[in-house]
């Protein structure tokens, strides 16, 4: 059973959206994978899904629009 690193809560599995905000860009990925503190709300994620989110980040930043909107399922390889 994992537990919270901020205050050792139980982490229940959940879908939430992530957001990065890079240079001039806002890019937010909706249905990530995650894992949610019942107790203070605390999101983490697994290594596979950081990992993950850093790629689409590191694609989507050089897209140049202002604001990029992806599902997780449709980005991550
Ligand atoms: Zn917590």
């Amino acid at each position: 059973m994992n537990e919270c690193i901020m205050c050792k809560g139980n982490l229940v599995d959940r879908y939430t959206n992530f957001v990065a905000d890079v240079d001039n860009c806002i890019i937010i990925v909706k249905g990530v994978p995650s894992q949610v503190c019942s107790q203070c709300g605390e999101v983490s994620y697994s290594h596979e899904v950081a990992l993950q989110l850093e790629k689409i980040v590191n694609k989507l930043k050089n897209a140049m629009t202002e604001i990029a909107f992806v599902h997780y399922n449709d980005v991550a390889a």
